[in-house]
C-alpha cells in the first residue's frame, strides 16, 4: 500500500464530506460522532449530533447532564448503554483529567464505553498518535486490497490487519484513517459493485486487478438471531395511553414502552390482560412489527385497549406528554404512530 498512500490522501483531502465534527480536531466532537456512528449511518446521525451539541456542548455539560434528557436526546439512536457511558466517561475526564480530554490511545481506551476502534480515531485523529481504525470498512478494502483470504468473522482478524496497516509508511495516520473509513463508505462499497474506476487505490490493488473483488471478505455466515414473539397492549382511555418504565437492568433499561408480554395471546388473553386495568369496552387488533437487535428480533402483536372505566395507579400519559416526557426506544414508535393515528 506504500505505493499509493500518497494518492489516497490527496484523494480524501479533495473528496471528503464536509461533516460537522470534521471542523476540528476536538476530542469530543470526534467521541461523541465515533459513538453515534456505531451502527448507524452518517445521513442519519448528522440532525442528532446537531441537537446533542447544542444541549451538551461540552465534556461538563455532558458530565451534569439528568439520564432522563441524556436518554431523550439519544431516542432513535438505540443502544442506550452507549449514552450512559458517554456520561460516565464525561464524569471520569471531569474528576481524573481536571475535564481536559486525555491526549493518549492508552489513557482514552481505559474510559468507559470507549473501545479500540473508538481510542484509535480519537488518539490518531486529535493527537497524532501512530495508531489505526480497523472496522467493517476499513477491513473490506484492506482483504480486497491484498486479495488476503482471512477471516473477518474471527476475533484475532482486526489485530492482524491493525498490525499489517501500522507498517503503512504514513506521517499522519489520523488522516491516513479518515481516508480508509471514507474510501470503505463511499467507493469500496459492500453490497453491488465497488466504484474502482474512482478509486485511489486501483493501479496496486488486487481485487481489481483479479477482477474478483466480490470473494472479499471473507466470513462466516451469519448467526442466526434469536425470535421472541411478544404482545403489546396499546391502552386508550380518554386521549390518554399507558406507558410504563422497564427495569433498570438488561436491554433497553430504564427506557419507557406499551406494556407488553411474552408470547403469542389469543383475543381473549388480551381482553384478561385489559381488564386488569379497569373495564374494557373494546379490543382490536392493530399492527405487527418485527424489531431487530444485534442478537434478538422482536416479533410483536399489537392490540387496541379501548378502556371505559379505569382502577389502577398505572403511568397514564396523554400522547404529546409522551414524545415530550419519556424515552421511548424505536422498537415501540410504530404503536406511538399508530395510536396518533387512531386519536387524531
Ligand atoms: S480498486 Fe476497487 S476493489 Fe480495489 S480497493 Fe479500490 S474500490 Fe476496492
Amino acid at each position: 500500500m506504500n505505493d499509493v498512500v500518497e494518492k489516497l490522501l490527496i484523494w480524501y483531502v479533495n473528496n471528503k464530506r464536509e461533516l460537522p465534527w470534521r471542523k476540528d480536531k476536538d476530542p469530543y466532537h470526534v467521541w461523541i460522532s465515533e459513538i453515534m456512528l456505531q451502527q448507524t449511518r452518517i445521513e442519519a446521525v448528522l440532525s442528532y449530533y446537531e441537537i446533542f451539541m447544542k444541549e451538551l456542548p461540552d465534556i461538563s455539560s455532558l458530565a451534569a447532564v439528568e439520564e432522563d434528557k441524556l436518554l431523550k436526546l439519544w431516542q432513535g439512536l438505540g443502544y442506550y448503554n452507549r449514552a450512559r457511558n458517554l456520561k460516565k466517561a464525561a464524569i471520569q475526564i471531569m474528576e481524573q483529567y481536571d475535564g481536559k480530554f486525555p491526549t493518549t490511545y492508552v489513557e482514552i481506551i481505559q474510559l468507559p464505553g470507549i473501545g479500540e476502534y473508538t481510542a484509535s480515531a480519537i488518539s490518531s485523529i486529535c493527537f497524532g498518535e501512530r495508531e489505526v481504525t480497523v472496522d467493517g470498512n476499513v477491513m473490506r478494502v484492506f482483504t480486497r486490497f491484498y486479495n488476503d483470504e482471512v477471516n473477518i468473522s474471527k476475533n484475532s482478524t482486526k489485530k492482524i490487519i491493525r498490525d499489517k496497516l501500522l507498517s503503512v509508511f504514513v506521517s499522519d495516520f489520523g488522516l491516513f484513517n479518515e481516508a480508509m473509513m471514507e474510501l470503505g463508505e463511499r467507493v469500496c462499497i459492500p453490497n453491488g459493485m465497488p466504484k474502482c474506476d474512482s478509486c485511489p487505490l486501483q493501479e496496486k490493488c488486487e481485487a481489481y486487478h483479479n477482477e474478483n473483488y466480490y470473494l472479499f471478505p471473507i466470513k462466516d455466515e451469519r448467526r442466526s438471531k434469536e425470535e421472541i414473539d411478544m404482545t403489546v397492549f396499546i391502552f386508550v382511555w380518554e386521549k390518554k395511553t399507558i406507558v410504563q418504565k422497564r427495569k433498570n437492568a438488561g436491554l433497553l433499561h430504564n427506557l419507557y414502552e406499551f406494556p407488553n408480554m411474552e408470547g403469542v395471546l389469543s383475543f381473549d388473553e388480551v381482553l384478561d390482560y385489559g381488564s386488569r386495568y379497569g373495564t374494557v369496552e373494546s379490543v382490536s387488533p392493530s399492527i405487527s412489527y418485527t424489531h431487530v437487535f444485534t442478537h434478538k428480533k422482536w416479533k410483536m402483536q399489537s392490540y387496541f385497549v379501548f378502556m371505559k372505566k379505569i382502577n389502577c395507579s398505572n403511568l397514564f400519559s396523554s400522547i404529546s406528554s409522551i414524545e415530550v416526557n419519556f424515552a421511548m426506544p424505536t422498537a415501540f414508535s410504530p404503536f406511538l404512530y399508530v395510536l396518533k393515528e387512531e386519536l387524531k
